[in-house]
């Protein structure tokens, strides 16, 4: 069986330079069209792949798929399967898809059904979130955040170098990309004032992140170790955390992170396997001091993925604020998920675990305008003439991802989202 990463795979589904979407990725996700009921996809170049057409025409016997699993208005039953499965299945499709072989190409009527140009479809939420977490762990971010909030010389609180800081975030308000984003109100205490006001946030924000999805549901009680845990990973999906700066200054002490952050999230529509990201491992930054036994890994547990943010204000051109790299996070996701379980806390199929704000060494490689600006005081100037401290009513904010090598490149395509009046 050909290894379906191959760089020098083709297929015989047109496939532009610089797509994200080469025979090597073939992502997961949930899409519509006029005539068809929300179905399991899987995105090739400029077409998307209906896979319960697939499945009725045969395409996928002898995988031991159960009859139904991808004509389903979420991915979690397919994921729940697990990643063996799930990874067998995009096996199966690179064969199908590839240019030396005839079994769907040459069967017209089966070929016309199941290729359908991605402008006819509507890509929807690929989930049923069952848990969110959001860590916070990259040490450029937290030193950042920690300089403004609190103090520069103490950057970093004492706990930060011995465990994957986190919280439990809040599912119901996760949309798909292309989805409005309504400004938040809440309460915020101008530094000029004794008692706070209720406003519309004068600090809105994204957070550029990635998230990975469980595939397991495991047992309350039983941990998920280090060593186990990319088992239980079945893909990313980009992550836009968007935050009301003023809402979470006055909110955030003593238990974090509340109003501010649960008004919205925005993810991509398209799960992109750990499987297909396998060629980009790297190492991360050395942990030091060491970190305690049931957080030590072996082996590179990061990957070299580049990242940006785009913030395009209402009919004007978009403006590249912020280019960065997931290879940059301290904790990676095998120590996230061995933390968060660590103590017995059972995992979903579905949850989300988003990996905090991705920030760089470099100031244009802060993933937040808080820091972009240094929150306001630096404003971020855009190609057409205006400057952002923060984000605007009608601005729109455009994250793309993608890991390149040998001529392959794995995208997640776009995760957008556009922010109204409240
Ligand atoms: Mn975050």
């Amino acid at each position: 069986m050909t290894d379906p990463n191959d760089p020098k795979l083709k297929s015989w589904v047109e496939v532009a330079p610089g797509s994200d979407f080469p025979i090597q990725n073939l992502p997961f996700g949930i899409f519509r069209t006029r005539y068809l009921a929300p179905v399991a996809g899987v995105a090739i170049g400029n077409h998307v792949v209906d896979l319960v057409c697939l499945h009725e025409h045969g395409y996928l016997d002898g995988l031991g798929l159960q009859p139904g699993v991808f004509n389903q208005r979420y991915l979690n039953s397919f994921f729940a399967m697990g990643r063996k499965k799930v990874g067998a299945v995009r096996t199966r499709v690179s064969e199908l898809l590839r240019h030396d072989n005839d079994e769907l190409r040459a069967n017209g009527p089966a070929r016309e059904i199941a290729l359908i140009p991605i402008e006819e479809v509507k890509m929807l939420l690929p989930l049923d979130i069952r848990n969110y977490t959001d860590f916070y762990s990259s040490e450029e971010h937290a030193t950042n955040v920690g300089s403004m909030f609190r103090d520069p010389k103490n950057a970093l609180l004492p706990n930060w170098k011995h465990l994957p800081v986190g919280y439990h975030g809040r599912a119901s308000s996760i949309v798909v990309s292309g989805t409005d984003i309504h400004r938040p109100n809440g309460q915020i205490k101008p530094p000029d004032q004794e008692a706070p006001v209720f406003s519309p946030t004068r600090k809105l924000d994204f957070e550029l992140e990635l998230a990975f999805v469980t595939c397991t549901d495991t047992v309350l009680g039983k941990p998920v170790s280090v060593r186990e845990a990319e088992d239980h990973i079945v893909g990313l999906v980009i992550f836009n955390d968007w935050s009301a700066r003023d809402i979470q200054q006055w909110e955030y002490v003593p238990l974090g992170p509340f109003l501010a952050k649960n008004f919205a999230s925005t993810i991509s529509p398209w799960v992109v396997t750990l499987d297909a990201l396998e060629p980009f491992r790297t190492a991360g930054p050395v942990q030091i001091p060491p970190v305690l036994p049931y957080l030590a890994f072996e082996g590179k547990r990061n990957f070299d993925i580049q990242l940006e943010v785009q913030i395009q204000p209402q009919g004007s051109v978009e403006t590249t604020v912020c280019r960065t790299n997931f290879k940059h996070m301290y904790w990676n996701m095998a120590q996230q998920l061995a933390h968060h379980t660590v103590n017995g806390c059972n995992i979903e199929t579905g949850d989300l675990y988003a990996s905090g704000t991705i920030s760089g060494p470099a100031p244009g490689s802060y993933g937040s305008l808080l820091e972009l600006t240094w929150n306001g005081q630096k404003p971020v100037p855009l190609a057409d003439g205006s400057e952002r401290k923060f984000l605007e009513d009608g601005d729109t904010v455009i994250m793309k991802a993608h890991a390149e090598r040998d001529g392959v490149r794995i995208g997640f395509g776009e995760c957008v989202g556009k922010i109204v009046k409240g």
